[in-house]
């Protein structure tokens, strides 16, 4: 397997409880979790929510308990698109239910399947 950036050939590593392979020419790497971690699938969604300009007060709200933030901040996050990242599976769960329960209009990644 050759690096994506300079095809210089990669080599394995581990690190804790990560492995993966690593270019030694520029320091791309790919990790992977170490199989014999590997009891739970990677989990890792992000959920990314469409622009608004005017939210209701429900909306409003519904951000702001989610990122725990104010009003003002959630609006403002409402306003320049607004994304969750790093997310287990329950914790998308979570977000989309309330998402969903205010019609809102959402992306996630990867796929999620019910
Ligand atoms: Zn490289």
């Amino acid at each position: 397997m050759n690096c994506k950036k300079c095809n210089t050939e990669m080599m394995a590593f581990t690190e804790g409880s990560t492995c993966g392979v690593k270019c030694p020419n520029c320091g791309y790497n790919i990790v992977t979790s170490c199989l014999a971690n590997n009891e739970l699938p990677e989990e890792n969604y992000t959920i990314m929510v469409g622009t608004i300009d005017e939210p209701q007060v429900s909306v409003l709200k519904m951000i702001a308990n989610i990122c725990r933030c104010n009003y003002l901040e959630a609006k403002k996050k409402l306003k320049s698109g607004l994304e969750f990242k790093g997310l287990t599976a329950y914790e998308a769960q979570m977000i989309l239910q309330q998402l969903r329960s205010e019609d809102m209009h959402y992306t996630i990644k990867p796929v999620h399947s019910e």
